[in-house]
């Protein structure tokens, strides 16, 4: 049997962590936990969580750790995650989240942070072009269209421009990426938990270089992860 994971991944807005996170829980076959996710289908279906975090995140702005965390906690409390583990995408973001995170595992540790890293032109790049189904969130460029005048491949969805990736949005949520997240490499670097590896190139050798890192990890704890 596959063994599970207790994954988190870490990087700038268009590292590409949303695409390696769903290949790595296809991979460890556990449950892609995404924040924003959970978040922009609130927005969606008009909850009042997502009427008040809507604004916020239409500005690139963070939402309080104490709504993040307990609605992660109540994610990671459920029967599916609690069986196999997760790959945590967007969370933490500050060093506050990862404490509670840590608070909230506890006894049982994270297996790994993976850290994707990406230069700041190119994730800009990246971001400017980006374009998302409203409906299931597939990806998309500019460069690399749906087949059919941005309606998505996958399941006939708009394709648009999120909100949060026009030029504002963009450089408010790197500043903060650079001032609440990116001590968070440094926090897990210190706790023997990080691994960075490069996000340059073809999605495929990203996975294949993350999974190397986490199978490295692996070995050296005694083959399981969980
Ligand atoms: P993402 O898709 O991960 O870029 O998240 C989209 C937006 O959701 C962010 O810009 C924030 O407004 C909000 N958000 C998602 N995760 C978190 C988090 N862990 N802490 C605070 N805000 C978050």
């Amino acid at each position: 049997m596959v063994p599970g994971a207790r994954l988190i991944v870490l990087g700038k807005q268009g590292a590409g962590k949303g695409t390696q996170c769903v290949r790595l829980s296809h991979h460890y076959v556990v449950p892609h936990v995404s924040t924003g996710d959970m978040l922009r289908a609130a927005v969606k279906q008009g909850t009042a969580m997502g009427l008040k975090a809507k604004d916020q995140m239409d500005r690139g702005e963070l939402l309080g750790d104490d709504l993040i965390m307990g609605m992660v906690a109540s994610r990671l409390d459920e029967s599916d995650v609690r069986a196999r583990g997760f790959v945590l995408d967007g969370c933490p973001r500050t060093v506050a989240q990862a404490e509670q995170l840590a608070v909230f595992l506890n006894p049982v540790e994270l297996d790994m942070a993976v850290d994707i890293e990406v230069p700041t032109a190119q994730v800009l790049r990246r971001l400017a072009a980006r374009r998302v189904c409203v409906d299931c969130g597939a990806n998309y460029s500019v460069s690399s269209p749906p087949l059919i005048n941005w309606t998505c491949d996958v399941c006939g969805g708009e394709v648009i421009q999120r909100e949060d990736d026009r030029e504002e949005a963009i450089t408010r949520r790197l500043e903060l990426y650079e001032r609440q997240t990116a001590p968070l490499i440094d926090w897990y670097r210190a706790r023997g938990q990080l691994a960075a590896v490069s996000g340059t190139g073809a999605p495929d050798s990203v996975t294949r270089r993350v999974i190397k890192a986490i199978e490295v990890r692996r070995d050296r704890k005694g083959g399981r992860l969980t």
